[in-house]
């Protein structure tokens, strides 16, 4: 028997590489916080000096939002995630195109997105198909991910209001064709206006992509922008909407006149200082850490894929910097998890959200892959803090971890 030398477990060793799940807050975004827990703790609807550096403090963030994503300053919504930019979006778009509408002449509004959205688009529509307020067509996608732009042209109806897609991908990092999306309708748009008064909007996702990717809405043509600070170095529980000027959503909360009666609530002030210091971060430091983090992706990719029964999910070009996705066959995603993490490694398999769900991956199905292989997925997602030292030992244990699995697991065609 062949005796391989292994490397046993290190308990002190903590790797990182689910930055796509979560990052840390950064040092500077959380200084630029602090004052506001206790110093500077005003209400910003108060008239008092405290209320109006709370106030004051709010309004620069928006400004920060607004000069990352090139939009005016009212075009900002703060929330506390993305998640609610989401619901508010989807949800106060259609309220809105619903009241227009006579009682006579009334169509049901159409929405089209991808069947590979995060679970906030997807449970969001199909609660609006429940309540009867809206037809969606969630579109399908190619083998790496991608949707087709003719595809979506195809799927519009008289009655569609609203295209949904997520810019990048959370489980395999796809990059959809934003931009070109966003041209088909202006293009579109131009007609209808002219015909019958008519417009779809059009929302994207920008969760995963506001740290590496151009988010210029007006570069893009989107109207609807979605963000969590969470995952650019900000803390959880904040979020924004990109809103452009003249589109009205029915608020999806209601109580007090906040962010321009858009969003009740009094405003989380140290929150929205962080989330606006975090954009301006990210903003500045992505062209470096854009090369370094793909080229840190590339070895990882490489890596893995030395290992037998290892495929890539999601495309080789068209990815965001930070997702490094595969399917590893005859181990089980959580098995790999778990093991990795004795090793003092972080990964994922799929969504954060759907970890711990036994279903396979929504994405994955979509993308073709069978329940069986589904279940060996397996995320790196890197971030700034990641080292060429730590990609060195992922990729040194990682085909023991597979090899260890793959000793335990029942082999294929065994007997149940
Ligand atoms: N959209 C995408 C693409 C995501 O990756 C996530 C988080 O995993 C969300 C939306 C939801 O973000 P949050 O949970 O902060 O609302």
């Amino acid at each position: 028997m062949e005796n391989k030398k292994r490397t046993s477990p290190e308990p002190s060793r903590r790797v990182y590489l689910d930055y796509a799940a979560t990052t840390p807050v950064d040092p500077g975004v959380l200084a630029a916080m602090l004052p506001y827990f206790n110093e500077k703790a005003g209400n910003a609807s108060e008239v008092h000096s405290f209320g109006t550096e709370a106030r004051v403090a709010i309004e620069e963030a928006r400004s920060k939002v607004a000069e990352a994503l090139g939009a005016s300053h009212k075009e900002i919504i703060f929330t506390s995630c993305a998640t609610e930019s989401i619901n508010l979006a989807h949800k106060g778009l259609v309220e809105t195109i619903n009241n227009q509408q006579s009682t006579i002449n009334k169509t049901k509004p159409h929405i089209i997105t991808t069947s590979i959205e995060h679970k906030a688009v997807i449970e969001t529509c199909k609660h609006l198909e429940k309540l009867g307020w809206a037809e969606v067509t969630y579109l399908p996608v190619d083998s790496t991910g991608l949707i087709a732009v003719d595809q979506i042209e195809k799927a519009i109806r008289p009655e569609t209001v609203l295209i949904s897609i997520m810019y990048v991908n959370n489980e395999v990092g796809t990059i959809q064709p934003i931009e070109q999306i966003g041209q088909l309708l202006k293009s579109i748009n131009n007609k209808q206006l002219t015909i019958n008064n008519r417009r779809i909007y059009f929302h994207t996702d920008a969760t995963q992509a506001i740290q590496y990717l151009d988010c210029d809405v007006n570069r893009l043509g989107v109207d609807l922008m979605s963000l969590t600070g969470h995952k650019f170095h900000a803390p959880k529980g904040i979020g924004a909407l990109y809103v452009r000027q003249g589109i009205k959503l029915v608020r999806q909360q209601d109580g007090g006149g906040q962010e321009s009666n858009r969003r009740a609530g009094t405003e989380n002030v140290p929150y929205i200082v962080g989330l606006g210091e975090a954009i301006k971060v990210a903003q500045a430091q992505i062209t470096n850490h854009k090369s370094q983090i793909t080229r840190l992706r590339d070895r990882v990719i490489e890596g893995v894929l030395k290992i037998h029964g290892t495929r890539l999910t999601g495309p080789k070009d068209k990815r965001a910097p930070h997702i490094a996705s595969f399917v590893i066959e005859g181990v089980e995603g959580e098995a790999i998890l778990l093991l990795l993490n004795e090793y003092g490694v972080a990964a994922s398999t799929g969504s954060a959200c759907t970890a711990g769900d036994l279903n396979p991956s929504h994405v994955l199905t979509a993308m073709g892959f069978k329940p069986e292989e589904s279940h060996g997925s397996l995320r790196f997602s890197l971030g700034k803090g990641t080292t060429e030292e730590e990609i060195d030992y992922v990729i040194k244990i990682l085909p023991e971890v597979v090899g260890k699995i793959r000793e335990i697991a029942p082999k294929l065609g065994d007997s149940v």
